[in-house]
């Protein structure tokens, strides 16, 4: 047998890397925009059936419209983390029309900045459970079929705030190093059924969500990563290809830290 060219081991890793993901229900929230977005895309470009949410009808047409332009296997679906009953019947409602999503992205978040003495209970519940609680929520909806499936594969969108701090998000903080304590105890719950559930804690990723910072404000922190630049959607988006394919079979419990140095753990 002659030795491979470069080409052939290049094909070889990419089908490696997809095994898990090929012909499996992905489900990304929050996939309208930024890295929900580009973590659906690459999912779908992995040969998964991705189901991508939004908050609206124009948002999950428009998920449905990028599948349809890039002949990718995925559908737009609305859904809003804070209400029980919607993540429920979007599940109920794949079961039926698919399979049961075995991989689960929990990507949708929000922030709700504000100085903790100025802080309104609104601004840190709402945080709290469009942030933390609808973890809970998704992953528990998808367990059991995963648990049926001896097969799951769990990521959740942390952030590097989670374990850094910044003043005026407390709210998020909390929220983000919630995740991470989160993913460890259903890691270890999950680990037994062929489950593994990780954590991502992005940097400062160039989305809408921190289009908002002013360019000073962006200079001084661009000031404090090492690899000089801002994170793009497609950086989080390979780590969660990384860890949801074959790549990531023996890693459960870890928070995978892609922040272009600006953290060191
Ligand atoms: P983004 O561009 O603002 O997008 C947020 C996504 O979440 C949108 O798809 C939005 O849907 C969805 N969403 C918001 N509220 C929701 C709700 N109640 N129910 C369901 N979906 C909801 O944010 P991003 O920067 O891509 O951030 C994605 C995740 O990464 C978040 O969890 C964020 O905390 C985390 N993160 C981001 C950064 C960063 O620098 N960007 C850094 C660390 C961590 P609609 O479009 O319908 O509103």
């Amino acid at each position: 047998m002659g030795i491979c060219n470069d080409q052939d081991v290049t094909v070889r890793q990419v089908e490696i890397m997809s095994d898990n993901i090929k012909d499996r229900v992905c489900l990304v929230t929050g996939a309208s925009r930024g890295i929900g977005k580009a973590v659906a895309l690459h999912l779908a470009q992995h040969g998964g059936i991705v189901y991508g949410t939004a908050t609206t009808d124009d948002g999950a047409d428009k998920i449905s419209s990028m599948f349809d332009f890039e002949t990718l296997k995925g559908t737009g679906r609305v859904l809003d983390v804070r209400d029980q009953d919607s993540i429920v019947n979007l599940i109920d409602a794949i079961n039926k029309e698919s399979e049961a999503p075995l991989i689960l992205v929990n990507n949708a978040g929000v922030t709700r900045d504000n100085l903790l003495v100025r802080m309104k209970d609104d601004e840190w519940n709402d945080l709290i459970e469009v942030n933390l609680t609808s973890m809970f929520r998704t992953a528990r909806a998808v367990l059991r079929g995963m648990m049926k499936a001896r097969f799951g594969r769990i990521v959740n969108i942390s952030s590097i705030i989670g374990a850094i701090g910044n003043p005026g998000q407390s709210n998020y903080a909390a929220a983000k190093a919630g995740i991470i304590g989160f993913t460890k105890a259903l890691a270890r719950e999950a680990a037994p059924r062929g489950i593994t559930v990780n954590a991502i804690a992005p940097g400062f990723i160039n989305t809408d969500m921190t289009s908002v910072l002013s360019e000073k404000q962006s200079s001084e922190m661009l000031a404090h990563v090492p690899l000089n630049r801002l994170g793009e959607p497609d950086d989080i988006a390979q780590a969660v290809i990384f860890l949801v394919g074959n790549s990531g079979d023996y890693i459960t419990g870890q928070t995978l830290h892609v922040n272009g140095g600006m953290y060191m753990p």
